[in-house]
């Protein structure tokens, strides 16, 4: 298929639609160059944001313990895996942990509380502790808690929350091979109830979970008619004692487009590259700046990503920048960020010249 880069790009800075076959094509087509490609969805990101990037700090408030059955999720009832489960943190703790993230120039809060969904106690609760991190930390805010109707929504919308972050995950035909225990209506119902409750929303995906391209494409298109401002696209993160463990799927190459297609599809959105982007994108992590426009610093649910610094670096030497308000100085010019292993082998032993015999 030939493609017309310039078209495209004009096509994602009008208000029309992206064609869906020109989506499909970015993740099925060989003959679509990636850099090209790469080059021109950057062009879309830079008209929207520029070289800002955003970062975001999930803190997992409560973690295992769900009574759910997604497959790709550690936490489920059905996981094998050896993770750390607790109750809800305290809110002394949480305050604590968004004041850290805050010092450390993030962005944006993100609050993750395993389960189905709250009660009307734990809402109320967790309306409590955003009430206070608006008013003494000074945060944007997300949280993730599960399914929720309008007046759990409207509760929290009103104690200051920012986003509430509810995935779509995958495609509507594609959720029974994921999760049984709720269905993808649910999954929309949230984004209703959020959306008439006045939060922004945020919901994106899991790639690498044995999906077509078309179950890929039907999610950007799903979150295009919702006008999703805020879309994190997670890469699987093959956590042993999952049902769904390793589809092997992903190569860099493949997330790159998967990211690209977003960027076409919902142009405007925040798309977030979320866990996995160490282990999926590898070498090609700078350039999937170019497609998006955020990402997670320090980790993820149950499994831990690159420091603040190796992020701070990353977007640094990319020509990107940090959004907000970044008030610590980083000297990432420093030798000091030149590491080598520490294996003394890697000096090569064998070129060294030995000290002639006395
Ligand atoms: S993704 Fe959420 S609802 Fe599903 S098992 Fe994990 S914690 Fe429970």
């Amino acid at each position: 298929m030939g493609s017309d880069f310039n078209e495209w790009v004009k096509i994602a800075l009008s208000d029309e639609t992206f064609p869906r076959t020109f989506a499909l094509a970015i993740l099925a087509d060989p003959d679509i160059d990636l850099l090209p490609l790469v080059t021109a969805a950057g062009e879309v990101r830079m008209a929207y944001f520029g070289r800002q990037v955003m970062l975001h700090r999930i803190n997992d408030i409560q973690n295992g313990l769900c009574p759910e059955d997604c497959g790709y999720c550690a936490q489920s009832k059905i996981s094998e895996a050896p993770i750390k489960k607790y109750p809800l943190k305290s809110e002394e703790d949480i305050i604590q942990e968004a004041h850290a993230a805050k010092a450390k120039g993030v962005y944006r809060y993100c609050m993750v509380s395993s389960g189905r969904g709250p009660t009307a106690e734990r809402t109320q609760h967790l309306a409590h502790i955003i009430r206070r991190i608006k008013t003494e930390v000074g945060i944007q805010t997300c949280l993730s808690a599960g399914l929720m109707d309008q007046e759990q929504a409207t509760v929290l919308k009103e104690a200051g929350l920012d986003r509430l972050n509810h995935n779509l995950n995958t495609s509507e035909a594609h959720t029974p091979d994921i999760v049984t225990t709720h269905t993808f209506q649910d999954r929309i119902n949230t984004l209703k109830a959020a959306r008439s409750a006045g939060l922004d929303l945020c919901s994106g995906m899991i790639a690498g979970m044995g999906e077509t391209d078309q179950d890929i494409v039907d999610v950007a298109y799903h979150l295009h008619e919702y006008q999703v401002p805020s879309i994190p696209i997670n890469f699987l993160i093959p956590i042993s004692g999952n049902p769904i463990y390793d589809c092997n799927q992903l190569t860099p190459q493949r997330c790159l487009r998967i990211l690209c297609m977003f960027r076409f599809v919902n142009p405007k959105a925040e798309i977030r590259i979320g866990g996995g982007r160490e282990g999926h994108l590898r070498g090609l992590q700078a350039l999937a700046l170019y497609p998006t426009n955020s990402l997670f610093v320090e980790g993820y649910l149950a499994t831990r990503g690159h420091s603040l610094d190796q992020v701070y670096q990353l977007i640094h030497d990319a020509g990107f920048e940090v959004a907000g308000d970044v008030s610590l100085s980083r000297d990432l010019t420093s030798t000091s960020h030149f590491q080598l292993d520490d294996n003394p082998d890697i000096l090569n032993p064998q070129t060294t010249i030995s000290s002639p015999s006395p």
